[in-house]
């Protein structure tokens, strides 16, 4: 699989990957900026509008990418299985291997119960 060569990369597309991806990539023009993420398009993760009921659905509560595109920055869809922050290298789950001179992790989080005894 190709190897991809970045000056930024971000691990992550949801809200904080794509501001980082976009203020990186308007902040420096001359820079090559690729967020990363499995999701071919994400929605805003945001509760507000269903309750007070003013979307119909997720379909319309989509996250653009033009923001990020139009700064100059690039959305590529993949997993990313391992980095190794020595050699500045992510892995992908479809074997592509990408490069990096900044990494901006932004995977985000997941809940979790701890389990008192
Ligand atoms: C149902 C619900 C309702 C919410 N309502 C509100 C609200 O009303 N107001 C509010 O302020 N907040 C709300 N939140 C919280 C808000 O969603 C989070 O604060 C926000 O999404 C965090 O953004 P993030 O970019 O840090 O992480 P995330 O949104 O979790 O994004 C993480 C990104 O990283 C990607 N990723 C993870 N691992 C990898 C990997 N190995 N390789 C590549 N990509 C990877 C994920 O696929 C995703 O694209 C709500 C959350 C939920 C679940």
């Amino acid at each position: 699989m190709a190897e991809t060569a970045t000056d930024v990369l971000v691990v992550g597309g949801g809200p904080a990957g794509m501001m980082a991806g976009m203020t990186a990539a308007r902040f420096w023009p001359g820079k090559r900026v690729l967020v990363v993420r499995p999701e071919e398009d994400a929605v805003i993760p945001c509760g507000i509008p269903y309750i007070f009921g003013t979307l119909g659905g997720t379909d319309e509560d989509l996250a653009g990418r033009a923001p990020l595109l139009s700064a100059g920055g690039r959305l590529r869809t993949g997993m990313v299985v391992s980095v190794d922050r020595g050699n500045r290298r992510a892995r992908l789950q479809d074997g592509g291997e990408i490069v990096w001179d900044r990494l901006i992790l932004a995977t985000g989080a997941e809940n979790f119960r701890e389990l008192y005894t």
